[in-house]
């Protein structure tokens, strides 16, 4: 097979191998219910708790604050709708969530809006950044929640986490912060920061799809939103995904013994891509310059559509993304560049480039290369803007 180059490691991550190998015991020849009584039951009850640990670890949480979910979006509703469920009976109806968030939290957010909520949409600057005095004015006696996320997942912005999460603290209203994209590739204490509650997914880790953890700090209320068995204390209910879980348990694990390797030499290919990319005429960086993932790129490419850019990039070998995963499916102008201030036009022609642990310095140089010789080649052909 040809040679392909993964550069797109914010939409997904590859499986670790040992991951994998730690999954594969509860998906072959799997027996127990984790709500069994028997031996069965039980081992798979402890390979729970086992990775519950070692998520709780990753966080600096203690384990009877996780919660397992089916993924980041699912960890994102259940803090959403858990937050304003269990407060909607004091007369609490108002929530501040930051422009910039994924559909996962915006969407959600929305539809508490359209039952009757109060939402402020907390504007960005042109870095991607809440503004912390906006946040302190916002922030009402009758606020629910506030919504910031940790990263984002388009421009690669870092919020400054402690700051919002002490304003919202002195305001006495739970934040939540939705850390897809920073947990494994940032640290995360939720000692020293005090949020309220916390989504995570393995995918974005090194492990599977489908797994997801809610952190939600002891003695904040959530109601649940999925009836049933009860498991997880009540908080989620259904059989839980074991092999997952275990999943995501060993890429947490992994994650916080490598976090600092993974974190210096992903922040060095992707300060190659950066110099190297915006050495060509036309194109920028988007996001903060440096309070930034350590693996995110994104660019705007004057002139240049960005499926087409995506698109030519795949046929040459390179696998990147265009503006968001998900905003890219919709082929709707990404909300995140518009919060940012820039124009429909320019939210067009904006691709994301995120590196990844396995990435190599020659993978990088061979991709600048294709960069160049695809924007130079699609301006060629393209009617907009000649650069
Ligand atoms: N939040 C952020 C910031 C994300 O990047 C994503 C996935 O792209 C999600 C939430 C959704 O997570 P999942 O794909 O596990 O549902």
């Amino acid at each position: 097979m040809e040679q392909r180059v993964y550069l797109d490691h914010a939409a997904t991550t590859p499986l670790d191998e040992r991951v994998l190998a730690a999954m594969l015991p509860h998906l072959e020849g799997r027996r127990g219910n984790p709500s069994s009584l028997h031996a069965s039951g039980a081992a798979a009850r402890e390979a729970i708790e086992e990775a519950r640990e070692s998520v709780a670890a990753l966080i600096g949480a203690s384990a009877g604050e996780v919660f397992f979910t089916s993924g980041g979006t699912e960890a994102d509703n259940l803090a959403l709708l858990g937050l304003a469920g269990a407060v909607e009976d004091s007369g609490k109806r108002h929530i501040v969530v930051s422009q910039i968030e994924h559909a996962a939290v915006r969407e959600t957010a929305r539809h508490l809006e359209s039952s009757g909520w109060e939402v402020f949409w907390l504007a960005v600057d042109a870095d991607g950044l809440v503004d912390l005095d906006e946040l302190a004015v916002a922030l009402r006696p009758d606020t629910a929640f506030a919504a910031v996320m940790w990263a984002n997942n388009e421009v690669g912005t870092v919020q400054p986490m402690q700051e919002l999460a002490e304003t919202c603290a002195e305001r006495g209203v739970p934040l939540h912060a939705d850390a897809v994209q920073a947990a494994g590739r940032a640290p995360i204490d939720v000692e020293r920061i005090s949020v309220a509650t916390l989504a995570l997914s393995g995918h974005k880790l090194y492990g599977p799809q489908g797994a997801g953890a809610l952190y939600v700090r002891g003695g904040v209320s959530l109601d649940s939103v999925v009836f049933g068995g009860g498991q997880e204390k009540g908080l989620r209910s259904g059989t839980e995904n074991v092999a997952g879980i275990v999943g995501l348990g060993a890429a947490a694990r992994r994650a916080r013994e490598k976090l600092d390797e993974r974190v210096r030499r992903e922040t060095g290919l992707r300060d190659r891509i950066i110099a190297g990319a915006t050495a060509l005429p036309g194109v920028s960086l988007n996001g903060h310059p440096e309070r930034r993932l350590s693996n995110s790129v994104h660019l705007t490419v004057e002139g240049v559509e960005a499926e087409s850019l995506v698109l030519f990039l795949d046929a040459l070998g390179y696998e990147v993304g265009s503006g968001s995963a998900c905003a890219s499916a919709g082929h709707k102008a990404s909300p995140v560049l518009l919060a940012m201030g820039q124009g429909e036009h320019e939210a067009f022609s904006a691709v994301r480039i995120s590196v990844g642990k396995d990435n190599t310095v020659q993978e990088i140089d061979s991709f600048l290369e294709a960069f160049s010789t695809a924007t130079t080649q699609l301006r060629e052909l393209s009617p907009l803007t000649k650069i």
